[in-house]
């Protein structure tokens, strides 16, 4: 069965693909030839990834499925959150993000963050939701290469590493997205 995963984003787009089942055969959006930007205007999670799940269903007719993840961090009342990707401004710079998190939680004890992704699928015209969410503390500064986004500053619940000085295989296993991805494969297994 051919899924379109409706990402632009390289990077997720092959943590994603080490975990599909191999009768899944995952399409990128370059593949279906979606170069438009797709709408994400809605102000959750959840109502972001139905969102371009539903536009994709709609304009290109392929069952597929779509992600939105955000950082929600406890002392800023769940800020960045859905606004993640543009949380220091339109250039949606991951650099720029992190430097204003640190900043904003400079002083603050309460360091305390989750990364939650929602994955919609819409499959033979039904729409399922799958939710992961990972737990964890904001760093004072910024450890490792690895990952992309705000991984450099996030230290995952009973790890002594951030995300971004684990592999792949690592941060699948314990990732939001990895737990998302996870519940959307045992579904898709069983049909
Ligand atoms: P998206 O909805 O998956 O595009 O994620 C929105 C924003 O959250 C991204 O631009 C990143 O800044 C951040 N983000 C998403 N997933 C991750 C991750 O796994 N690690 C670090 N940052 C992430």
């Amino acid at each position: 069965m051919q899924l379109v995963f409706a990402t632009n984003n390289l990077n997720k787009l092959k943590e994603v693909q080490v975990l599909m089942p191999k009768p899944i055969e995952l399409l990128s959006l370059a593949t279906i030839r979606c170069t438009e930007d797709i709408p994400e205007t809605q102000d959750t999670i959840e109502g972001n990834a139905i969102q371009k799940a539903e536009f994709l269903k709609t304009h290109y007719n392929y069952n597929c499925f779509a992600d939105d993840t955000g950082l929600e961090v406890e002392a800023l009342n769940g800020a960045p959150g859905v606004y993640s990707a543009r949380y220091a401004g339109p250039q949606r710079n991951a650099k720029d993000n992190t430097n204003k998190l640190l900043a904003e939680l400079k002083d603050k004890p309460n360091r305390n963050a989750q990364f939650k992704t929602v994955i919609a699928l819409q499959l033979n015209d039904k729409l399922h939701t799958f939710t992961g969410i990972c737990k964890g503390t904001i760093t004072e500064k910024k450890h490792g290469e690895g990952g992309f986004g705000y991984d450099p500053i996030f230290k995952p619940e009973g790890s002594i590493k951030t995300f971004a000085e684990m592999s792949l295989e690592e941060k699948n296993r314990i990732g939001h997205r990895g737990k998302a991805v996870q519940q959307l494969i045992e579904f898709l297994n069983k049909l």
